[in-house]
């Protein structure tokens, strides 16, 4: 028999993004028919019962999208730890006809739930013999479906790529250390920044490796000498002496040496303050981190972890064991719950059992690799090259717009490859620079800064070259004997990047390994599912539509809100499914006169029953007739006296920035990709070139011959985008309720 009512409930340490999963599950489940319960302050509402277990509708959800924290409360329970009180919650279950339970947590309140569900025939047979419950009820309730959700900062969860709430602590955590970076630099000071993550490094790592911080301590692999105080502190000198203004040293909560010890802040300052003869500052972060707006990311997982969670409770067998919903690749995947729960407690105990080897085995190959990459990222000076190699001279340049998170790229293609013995040159103001011979070689410390810095710091043109520029050119990696090109840039650098590689017939000097990286706020690249910046770009749409929406309290007034992305409708999607717009506009589905129509009327409609927000989000390049300004005045003057209109071009801000941590994670990620890429290339006797990407949670390269082949031409986007299949979930979400939505 179907299920009819479910319940959610967050529970344990709060994560930002908790409310949109919580308004995801409650607005999907409504859609499908469902009933469904909150419960609040998690287990402990479970406990007491009575009005802590509420019946929600579309509109208990409605305007939460942007606030941290969950508007259901969270809580821990030392009752439900204990057999008499998990007895007690299930009556309360049983009482109200709930059939399933979607438990938001993290790892305390998962393994809480899978405990549950195992005892559950046992509870029911207890609450029948004892006559709390009736026969029938123990009949009809033979089992308690769940399905997991993990909330957590810490990014400590087997079987998803991200928690609910780590992207947002990434921001508080790179926003904080930002902002200490440039205060230390003032004064070359030493700051320790403490960061949660409780067994888990990946905030300390991860924030590390988005800031360029210069030290991490980490709890899977803590330092392998016992001197590793002088060590640190050595290596931080040495930094100082190559020309570094301050040192940042990470800590994550859970590090510990190698027996086992933790190391605690002061521990660290007081080790750098007797070895480097000078003041450090300690910053402990603490619970900023669990804080603030969620970011656009942590909303659209939530979203869509919300909304799967709800299909797989619709789908589930009264027998099935539980499930957890997490997210690889972009995708939302269903795992047995306890097998997550197990594999999760074996990292932590071997942390507990000293086998540092087995817990950075444990933690995913991207965990492990990124390390690798920090450990050269934070060297005073690169290795020495090998007398035996051949040092290749390696051409970086940015290409096409600005996109944030170019510097980054740059600066970790250049010190992993100097790093790796090779020739690093700088190739200043893209193709165009590069027919004037705008040439530099780079060192260690060229880019001292560039992490986090938005913009192109080696400058960009939009420049395609063709003619005379292509005889430049080949020129430029003649007389600089370049011997493989690095390209970070969006459309026009591919394409740039893909005439050179067409010229070769004719031009001998493009014979060279060539790759691109994808850098584009538009996401509009082949071979990539994300390009780099348009993390940023949506995170700037979202802030700037919180505002908005925040402008019109007391007023009815329908906003249309512009964004970028020329034709490709991705910042338009994804930016509508985060702040929880009700019509998205993009080139993909074309706008028709009779959409129109259907959404004057809907906004009507929703006006004259008490709405008082109306968001729309359009592509810029959605029609070309049906422009902002002619969506405005026609809503204008079909809402009359229900409802003003105003549009919101957001502009330029979005290609600006400082760039968001997933974008600099990923650009110093496909960076290291791309120099082996090429190191590997100019190996070969006939070397290829091509352009990188993630494409369902695996980098790959794709051979720069297909890049025609896999594009749409005549509107610069990739023939297959994945995130299409978002739509059924952004207009789910996005429809009006029963008594009309309120966003
Ligand atoms: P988190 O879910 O963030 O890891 P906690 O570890 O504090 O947070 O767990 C939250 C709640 O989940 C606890 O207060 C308790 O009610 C419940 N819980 C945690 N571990 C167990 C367990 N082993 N058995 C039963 N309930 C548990």
């Amino acid at each position: 028999m179907a299920i009819k009512r479910i319940a959610t409930f967050t529970s344990g340490g709060d994560a930002q993004g908790m409310n949109s999963t919580v308004r995801s599950v409650v607005r999907t489940g409504l859609d499908r028919g469902l009933e469904v319960y909150a419960i609040y302050e998690g287990y402990q509402g479970m406990v007491d019962g009575g009005d802590r277990i509420r019946k929600m509708d579309w509109d208990s959800v409605g305007g939460i999208l942007q606030g941290g924290g969950t508007i259901i409360g969270t809580a821990r329970c030392e009752r439900f730890r204990q057999r008499e009180g998990r007895l007690v919650a299930a009556k309360n279950l049983i009482e109200r006809g709930i059939e399933g339970l979607i438990v938001i947590g993290g790892d305390g309140s998962l393994t809480g739930a899978n405990l549950f569900r195992q005892e559950w025939p046992s509870l029911v047979a207890e609450l029948s013999q004892n006559g709390e419950i009736t026969p029938e009820q123990a009949e009809a309730y033979p089992n308690m479906l769940i399905v997991g959700l993990v909330g957590s900062i810490d990014n400590d969860f087997f079987g998803t790529d991200m928690t609910i709430g780590t992207d947002s602590a990434l921001h508080r955590i790179t926003e904080a250390v930002d902002a200490i970076s440039s205060t230390a630099a003032s004064h070359q000071r030493t700051f320790v920044v403490k960061v949660m993550g409780r067994n888990c490094g990946y905030l300390a790592m991860m924030g590390a490796l988005a800031c360029g911080a210069d030290w991490v301590l980490i709890p899977e692999n803590p330092p392998d000498v016992d001197d590793w105080r002088e060590v640190m502190a050595e290596r931080l000198k040495a930094g100082r002496e190559a020309g570094r203004r301050d040192s940042i040293v990470i800590l994550a909560e859970g590090a510990r040496d190698r027996d086992g010890n933790y190391i605690g802040s002061s521990d660290v300052a007081k080790a750098l303050e007797e070895n480097l003869g000078e003041d450090v500052r300690v910053t402990v972060l603490g619970h900023v981190q669990r804080g603030g707006r969620p970011s656009a990311f942590d909303r659209n997982l939530g979203t869509l972890l919300g909304y799967e969670a709800v299909n797989a409770i619709i789908e589930a067998k009264p027998e099935d064991e539980p499930l957890q919903v997490g997210f690889k690749g972009n995708r939302t995947v269903r795992l047995p719950l306890m097998q997550c729960v197990d594999q999760t407690h074996a990292v932590a105990e071997a942390v507990e059992a000293k086998d540092y080897k087995r817990a950075m085995e444990l933690r995913s190959s991207s965990f492990t690799d990124a390390y690798r990459t920090l450990k050269t990222m934070v060297r005073a000076i690169p290795h020495s090259p090998d007398p035996d190699q051949k040092r290749l001279r390696i051409g970086i340049l940015n290409a096409g717009a600005p996109a944030p998170g170019m510097n980054t790229a740059s600066r970790a293609a250049t010190r992993l490859g100097l790093d790796k013995g090779h020739i690093m040159l700088g190739i200043y103001n893209g193709f165009e620079g590069m027919a004037e011979n705008e040439v530099e070689e780079l060192n260690w410390m060229s880019m001292g800064g560039w992490a986090s810095m938005g913009g192109s710091g080696l400058g960009t043109s939009r420049l395609v070259p063709k003619g005379k520029d292509l005889y430049a050119i080949a020129r430029t990696i003649e007389v600089n004997q370049i011997d493989a090109l690095l390209v970070i840039g969006g459309w026009n650098a591919y394409e740039a990047a893909y005439k050179l590689f067409d010229e070769r017939a004719n031009f001998p000097a493009f014979e060279i390994p060539t790759i691109c990286l994808p850098a584009s706020i538009n996401n509009n690249l082949p071979g990539s599912e994300l390009s780099i910046g348009a993390d940023t770009a949506l995170n700037s749409i979202v802030n700037a539509v919180d505002k908005i929406k925040q402008s019109a309290v007391a007023t009815r007034r329908c906003f249309v809100v512009e964004v970028m992305g020329h034709w490709c409708g991705y910042l338009a999607l994804l930016g509508g499914l985060a702040t929880g717009a009700e019509r998205v506009y993009m080139h993909e589905e074309g706008v028709t006169l009779s959409d129109l129509q259907q959404d004057v009327d809907n906004l009507s409609q929703g006006f004259r029953s008490g709405k008082k927000l109306g968001l729309m989000i359009r592509n810029e390049y959605a029609n070309n007739i049906y422009t902002t300004g002619f969506m405005c005045a026609l809503f204008e003057e079909e809402g009359r006296d229900l409802f003003d209109v105003r549009p919101a071009i957001l502009g330029h801000q979005q290609q600006g920035g400082d760039p968001s941590p997933f974008d600099r994670i990923q650009a110093t990620r496909l960076a290291r990709l791309c120099l082996d890429y090429l190191i590997e290339e100019c190996g070969k006797s006939s070397s290829r070139s091509a352009f990188i990407g993630l494409e369902e949670g695996k980098y790959g390269y794709h051979d720069m011959r297909d890049f025609q082949r896999m594009v749409d031409l005549e509107y610069n986007r990739p023939k297959e985008q994945w995130w299409l299949a978002l739509r059924d979930v952004a207009s789910l979400l996005a429809k009006p309720g029963p008594e009309v939505a309120s966003e």
